[in-house]
């Protein structure tokens, strides 16, 4: 019966788009990340954990942030203590899984592609992640990126900004270490 409901919510959230527009317009509004992150969670956990990544964006990296960018992996961040990333990069490693940081949401697709990624862990703000949702398929088996689909758990950042942005980092931690829906909420809607 809760699956049941999960997925009911999740068909009426995803792909009746313009009924959720209307319903937006009367002041009804879908958490759309709470939505998806409940939907994928248990899939999301069961993705060995050398297929599983946490991809940040870029607006999330310190201000005065060192690392260099690499065509094949992003920012190579070199955990420094400026921003939070590094001490997530470092759990990643201690927990098998990859870590990125990604400059755009072309860059992602394409890292999915050539690393084998089946579940990941995004960040964005609620107005890109409304956009990814018009401009990406999105299934009862996961998000397809190009030729690959994909399991996933979102964070909201804390504004619509790309510079010195946040995320509930330990909500992250625990998503990495006890797995989605394992840490103080069953959610990961920021
Ligand atoms: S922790 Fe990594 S991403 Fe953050 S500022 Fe340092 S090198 Fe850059």
């Amino acid at each position: 019966m809760r699956d049941n409901c999960g997925r009911l919510k999740f068909v009426s959230a995803f792909f009746f788009f313009p009924f959720r527009s209307f319903l937006g317009r009367l002041g009804i509004r879908y958490d759309i990340a709470r939505i998806a992150n409940a939907y994928y969670r248990d899939e999301f956990n069961r993705a060995p954990a050398e297929a599983k990544a946490v991809i940040l964006p870029h607006c999330l990296i310190g201000e005065k942030c060192a690392a260099r960018f690499s065509k094949e992996e992003g920012v190579l961040c070199k955990e420094c203590t400026q921003c939070r990333c590094g001490e997530i990069r470092a759990l990643c490693r201690e927990q098998g899984w990859q870590f990125y940081i990604s400059p755009s949401a072309g860059f992602t697709k394409r890292l999915v592609q050539r690393k084998g990624i089946r579940a990941a862990v995004g960040a964005a703000c609620a107005f890109e992640i409304e956009k990814g949702i018009r401009a990406t398929p999105i299934t009862l088996k996961g998000v397809r990126l190009k030729r690959r689909k994909v399991i996933p758990q979102v964070i909201v950042t804390a504004r619509y900004d790309c510079l010195d942005n946040a995320i509930d980092w330990d909500l992250l931690k625990g998503v990495i270490v006890d797995g989605a829906g394992g840490g103080r909420s069953g959610d990961h809607a920021g």
